[in-house]
């Protein structure tokens, strides 16, 4: 049996048609930047999650660079981010001349933990990024009490946690900003690289339009420095075909991470174990991560059996060559350093079969028994 870490081809003969016809009157249009296509995914992305406005934008590492631009983030401001996250969690303020400060991450969310941030606010903290990892909500409401009164932004990075929620409320909701990605491998991928942000303030998205078209406002009138960021109308309608089938694949991925619970329990592991979903919270399982025993030879011996698990992120922020010169070290942060050594993500996509399953969770606990 061959269960593959991502299964993008079957998943397209859902809507390849439907897609083709959409992409077919984009090309015979005549209109490719911000037209029809984007302005409707904007309208509709807002209404899925609950936000007054979104704005497509040409990825979500822009997104993140884009909201910080927006809120003014620049040299000599400080930038609370995770340890344990995805590279451009951490790029978006060093590239604005911010200094990125790290905070550990909880052991069963992966956000940040709320006091360390609350002790590493200072005079200078402009901005603080926190991530809903893999799908999995983190403490936001916490972190809004510890925030709002200091007058300190939240930018929530929620590239892999299109659909979870905190109660009824959607992730990207609660900060000032929410970015989302639709780089093709995400929950809902694009053909290409894709992104929104979404927003409640209507002077932030306002800005956040002028922003991705080079600062301009009017036409060739540059009232800030922007970038070239948009959203194009290509992507727009491959988004505006698969947002109708979002909100089934989610449901689809929820139903999977149940079934992987279940075979784990049976299984009874203690080297093995599953990931937890708080009280109060809805996971979006855009990964399906476990903590692992020899976590590496494991892998492995998936890869040897034709099961596609992957590890994300085998290197903390914290120690990554290009921000050597922060001078953090090995030690720092514990546990974002352990999820680096022993997280690992299994499949997960809407198309995965029971029995493929079975054989993953089968293929682990024979592992353990050697
Ligand atoms: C994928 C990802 C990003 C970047 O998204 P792109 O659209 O590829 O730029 C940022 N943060 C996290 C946590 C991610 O997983």
């Amino acid at each position: 049996m061959n269960v593959p870490p991502i299964d993008l081809k079957n998943e397209y003969k859902r809507y390849g048609k439907r897609v083709s016809k959409r992409v077919e009157k984009v090309c015979a249009s005549g209109m490719y930047v911000l037209g029809k296509e984007v302005a409707e995914f904007e309208e509709r992305f807002a209404r899925f999650t609950g936000a007054k406005h979104a704005v497509g934008v040409a990825s979500c590492s822009d997104g993140l660079l884009l909201a910080l631009m927006a809120l003014g983030v620049g040299e000599g401001d400080e930038v609370i981010v995770p340890a344990f996250t995805f590279f451009s969690t951490a790029s978006a303020a060093v590239r604005l001349g911010a200094k990125p400060v790290f905070v550990d991450i909880g052991p069963v969310d992966y956000g940040l933990k709320t006091d360390e941030v609350e002790r590493k606010i200072t005079a200078r903290t402009k901005a603080v990024i926190p991530v809903h990892l893999y799908g999995n909500p983190c403490r936001i409401k916490d972190l809004r009490k510890i925030t709002k009164p200091r007058g300190v932004h939240v930018v929530e990075d929620c590239a892999q946690a299109v659909g979870a929620r905190v109660g009824k409320r959607h992730v990207g909701t609660f900060g000032d900003f929410g970015a989302f990605s639709f780089y093709p491998t995400k929950t809902m991928g694009a053909f290409g690289d894709a992104g929104i942000v979404a927003t409640n303030s209507k002077k932030l998205a306002e800005k956040m339009k002028i922003l991705r078209n080079h600062g301009e406002s009017p036409r060739y009138h540059n009232k800030f420095l922007g970038v070239n960021s948009r959203l194009d109308e290509m992507q727009a309608a491959v988004l505006n075909v698969k947002l109708d089938f979002l909100s089934k694949d989610i449901e689809a991925r929820k139903k999977i991470a149940k079934y992987y619970g279940r075979l784990f329990k049976e299984a009874r592991l203690s080297e093995a174990v599953p990931p937890r979903e708080r009280k109060g919270v809805t996971h979006a399982f855009h990964q399906y991560v476990i903590r692992a025993m020899n976590r590496d030879e494991l892998l492995a011996r998936l890869r040897e059996k034709g099961i596609g698990a992957n590890v994300y992120y085998p290197v903390p922020l914290h120690l990554q060559p290009c921000l050597d010169y922060l001078g953090y070290t090995e030690g720092d942060f514990l546990e974002a350093e352990e999820a680096s050594r022993d997280t690992l993500a299994l499949p997960i996509y809407a198309t995965l079969k029971p029995a493929q399953q079975k054989f993953v969770v089968e293929t682990i606990r024979e592992f353990y028994r050697r």
